[in-house]
């Protein structure tokens, strides 16, 4: 019998309810106790959900390595044909999955469906990519011998998540970990756990063999992340979370030299330079900034702009912050709620600190009252650059303004971070954009543009903002190892 959450989903018609338990084995699985998921929106309990403790993650690991060799010498068509036989099926499911996501999540309808959208079109990437790993072939330097060299699937895989792209980071790391031939255990966020719940009813329903694709929902990460970690059988860690977070799982891993891919936070500058399209950059700011209530690693941290444009830009875009409708992501609305009561409620504190550091509120500033976790889209403006924003991720629908004197300190000023995630240039120089784009300390540039996801695209930072890099072309060989054999061939022939 399937377990759906109690009241909320009867909604997607024709859709599919989540599942509510965990997936291990190939089969939905109790665990021994369940956790409320809340609807950020209302601040209602919508679900209970499976809560997997050790044991339950040891079984993952044991189904996932059960499975490992098997799923590795399935042919690469077999292996894409399923990929696609998934991808048509979670097309099929696009209101289910919209639903779920913005009741869990709260981003709005619109916000949700274009994650999932994008969602797909990664699966469908990785899907294609699986026929096409390469490998090579050549003679030695020195003479002698040939150099042969292939990839091979890194093994079992943990994939832990988080709630702000619920689906997006799901399919991201898991399609390109199914692709290469690797099994995976995936945690969810415990904030948002149906919306991997309906995926992996996706990949059991596509044909997916038992234990290659496996689903943990917990209240406790640690519990069930720690003795995955020391456990040698899993081969990598593939995490997209917090900074904090992320090297704590790296020293989890030291001991079994685990081979680990991290997407961790930002404090993206965006800088709008005197040559600006300045309604272009307010309008991309905008996006960039109050996307998921600002709740993205990739979001617009610290707005710099050239102070000979900053009146201009300010105002335009004090100006469409005050239009902005916050409200129930199930309603037509710009911005959704906060995640949680906590995130709220550490925010008014964030604005008291932002205006003793010389900030001047222009927009915003307060929670709002009622049901629901929602906080006013903020502006605060500073004269000349400040370092109370540098290396401090807001994650929160707060944008902070400060004027530079050009293109110099703008530059400077950005790269004054530990992190080194997305950043952002707007100007309609192209020898300023390639001198920006070569010199900002960050894996990701936006130039003249303020969303930049795409399969094709390779996701991830530099400095304390990860490992690797997510998608794109390489992507997948995050999750290969080499293999290089050493031939000899022998040219007299006997
Ligand atoms: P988080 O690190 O608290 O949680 C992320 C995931 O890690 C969740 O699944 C959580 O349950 C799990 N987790 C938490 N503590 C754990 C532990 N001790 N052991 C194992 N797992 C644990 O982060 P968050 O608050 O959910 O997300 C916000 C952070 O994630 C921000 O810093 C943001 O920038 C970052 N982020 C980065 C990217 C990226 O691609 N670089 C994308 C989205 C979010």
């Amino acid at each position: 019998m399937t377990n759906h959450p109690k009241d909320l989903v009867s909604k997607p018609e024709g859709g599919l309810l989540p599942d509510t338990r965990l997936y291990i084995d190939g089969a939905w699985t109790d665990a021994a106790t369940q956790f409320d998921v809340i609807n950020p929106a209302t601040g209602k309990t919508i679900a209970e959900v499976s809560d997997a403790g050790s044991e339950d993650a040891l079984r993952a690991l044991d189904s996932a390595q059960a499975a490992q060799a098997a799923w590795a010498r399935v042919a690469p068509r077999a292996r894409a044909n399923l990929m696609h036989r998934a991808h048509a099926l979670m097309l099929e499911r696009e209101q289910a999955f919209v639903h779920t996501m913005t009741l869990e999540s709260g981003k709005p309808l619109t916000e949700s469906r274009a994650e999932f959208l994008l969602s797909a079109d990664f699966l469908l990437w990785f899907a294609e990519q699986t026929a096409h790993l390469h490998g090579t072939y050549s003679e030695s330097s020195n003479g002698g011998f040939r150099v042969m060299v292939t990839h091979q699937p890194v093994g079992p895989c943990l994939l832990i998540t988080p709630w702000n792209f619920p689906l997006l980071m799901i399919v991201r790391k898991g399609g390109a970990a199914l692709a290469a031939g690797c099994t995976t255990i995936t945690k969810t966020a415990q904030e948002t756990p149906m919306t991997g719940a309906l995926f992996m009813q996706v990949l059991h329903d596509a044909g997916f063999p038992p234990g290659v694709a496996n689903l943990l929902h917990t209240t406790n990460s640690s519990g069930v992340s720690k003795p995955l970690m020391q456990d040698k059988r899993l081969r990598k860690v593939s995490f997209t979370g917090s900074t904090g977070v992320g090297g704590l799982l790296m020293e989890q891993g030291a001991r079994n030299i685990m081979n680990a891919s991290m997407e961790l936070g930002g404090d993206g500058p965006f800088i709008v330079l005197d040559d600006a399209d300045i309604d272009l950059a307010v309008d991309q700011a905008i996006i960039c900034k109050f996307r998921n209530a600002g709740q993205a690693c990739v979001a617009a941290n610290r707005i710099i702009v050239d102070a000979r444009v900053e009146a201009e830009f300010t105002e335009k875009f004090v100006a469409k912050v005050k239009a902005l409708t916050v409200g129930d992501g199930m309603n037509p609305v710009d911005v959704g709620p906060m995640i949680s009561a906590r995130q709220r409620d550490r925010l008014s504190d964030t604005v008291a600190q932002l205006t003793q550091a010389g900030g001047t509120l222009l927009a915003g500033g307060k929670p709002i009252a009622g049901d629901g976790f929602f906080f006013e889209p903020t502006v605060l403006r500073y004269v000349g650059r400040n370092d109370v924003m540098c290396s401090n991720e807001l994650f929160a629908p707060i944008a902070t303004i400060f004027s530079v004197e050009g293109p110099e300190e703008a530059l400077s000023f950005a790269n004054d971070s530990d992190f080194g995630l997305a950043s952002y240039v707007f100007t309609r120089d192209l020898s300023r954009a390639i001198n920006f784009g070569e010199r900002l300390e960050f894996g990701m540039v936006g130039i003249n543009r303020g969303i930049m996801a795409d399969p094709k695209a390779p996701f991830g930072g530099t400095k304390t903002s990860g490992i690797g890099r997510e998608a794109g072309n390489d992507g997948i060989y995050e999750f290969t190892e080499q293999k290089y054999m050493a031939v000899t061939v022998n040219e007299a022939f006997a």
